[in-house]
């Protein structure tokens, strides 16, 4: 789950670390509020979207020449008319795609006199199995570029999460990043607390970027994204609040309401399997027999006929579709469960698409039968082989 800007400096402000002050608004008016409440004379409006790269971004509505997502405001003047602009347009990034996401919410923060721009991130390193630690003296706008064509100027620390953060992280992040003296000390502190948010609120990702130090000699958080393990979010209550649906896939967030995995792609065929491994083995073997798949979407294991009904509209929700594999092996999720959940979706949303079911295990003939005798046009497979060659087949032939 990922979360904006302006609530991730506000859970990093509670373990010590250093932001600038910021106030959030989802109205013009309120963007000149939050204003007004901070010292000035320069001020930062800054457009929050789930996604980077938005101060080198455009907005759709507005012509080539206007500014970002991120302004530098000299007054309160300034502050209100960019909201005026950014509000409810849509900002293009390097990471939104091309269709860009609409902006609702900005943050109105101090202006940072910068001496230096760094990046500092934390990550799950899957490799390793540990926390890696990346910084770089190249901070600011592009990093991707440096981790591209110069990544020597990038300098990995891992940390075992069973020793801990140790002392010595701390002086070889501040090593990389050439800071010392005081500088040197602040970066040692800061990357200690920022070990332990990332720890107590069990993080997927916590990157920085800009880490500025600013004129009068301050580490100061300029940017930050934050995302957390989904599986964890149930023990912190309080981070799971800072979710902002409007910011995801419309049809992800109904999957996660029925507990179903579901992730859409690129392809035309829909697949409804139980279990991550077959659901990959599915998206595999339709790719071999020369389609591709529209989704995965992993139901589980203890689905009811309501969660294969839902399971069935989301992926017919999605106008690439071209077809239907459902791929189920009962084991203990029975097949006339889903069979009947399949009958019911089918009959829910008139389908109009081929649909082809592969059963096996626990009740599978009764499964068969419920289809069978369903008087809907499904078309039964034998094997994994066998449904995939089917399904392709099916939409070659109604296209
Ligand atoms: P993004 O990474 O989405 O483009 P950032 O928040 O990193 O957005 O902003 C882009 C750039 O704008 C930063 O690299 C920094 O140079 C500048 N900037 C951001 N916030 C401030 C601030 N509070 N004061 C001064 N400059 C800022
Ligand atoms: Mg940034």
């Amino acid at each position: 789950m990922n979360i904006h800007e302006y609530q991730a400096k506000e859970l990093l402000a509670k373990y010590g670390i250093g932001i600038p002050a910021g106030h959030a608004a989802l109205t013009v008016e309120e963007a000149v509020e939050g204003a007004k409440k901070l010292p000035g004379p320069l001020y930062v409006v800054k457009a929050q979207i789930h996604a980077g790269g938005r101060g080198k971004g455009k907005f759709k509505e507005l012509g080539p020449d206007a500014k970002g997502g991120v302004r530098l405001a000299k007054s309160i003047e300034e502050v209100e008319a960019s909201a005026k602009e950014m509000l409810g347009n849509t900002l293009v990034t390097i990471q939104t795609g091309d269709e860009g996401k609409q902006v609702n919410r900005l943050y109105v923060t101090d202006g940072v006199d910068i001496a230096q721009e760094y990046y500092l991130s934390m990550l799950v390193d899957r490799a390793t199995g540990r926390v890696a630690m990346i910084v770089s003296t190249e901070g600011g706008m592009d990093i991707e570029e440096v981790a591209h064509s110069t990544p020597e100027k990038i300098t990995t620390i891992t940390i075992d999460p069973a020793q801990g953060f140790m002392p010595h992280h701390g002086r070889a992040a501040a090593f990389a990043l050439e800071l010392t003296g005081d500088l040197g000390k602040q970066c040692q502190k800061l990357t200690k607390q920022l070990y332990t948010a990332f720890m107590d609120l069990d993080c997927e990702m916590l990157e920085i970027n800009p880490l500025v130090e600013t004129d009068d000699g301050q580490l100061l958080v300029l940017d930050t994204k934050m995302s957390f393990d989904g599986n964890a979010l149930f023990r912190h209550k309080d981070v799971e609040a800072l979710r902002d649906v409007t910011e995801e896939d419309p049809a992800e967030v109904e999957a996660s309401e029925y507990d179903l995995a579901y992730i859409k792609l690129d392809g035309n065929i829909g697949c409804m399997v139980n279990g991550a491994g077959l659901a990959m083995a599915t998206m595999d073997i339709i790719k071999l027999n020369g389609a591709f798949p529209a989704n995965f979407l992993d139901v589980g294991g203890g689905a009811t006929t309501e969660k294969v009904t839902a399971a069935f509209k989301i992926i017919l929700k999605d106008p690439a579709v071209e077809g239907i594999l459902v791929n189920i092996f009962g084991g203990i999720m029975k097949c006339d469960v889903i069979a009947n959940g399949i009958v019911q979706a089918a009959k829910d949303v008139n389908l109009s698409v081929p649909l082809v079911v592969r059963l096996e295990g626990t009740n599978v003939q009764q499964g068969k039968d419920i289809l069978e005798n369903s008087g809907l046009p499904i078309v039964s497979a034998d094997d994994l082989g066998d449904a995939a060659r089917k399904i392709v087949a099916e939409v070659k032939k109604a296209a």
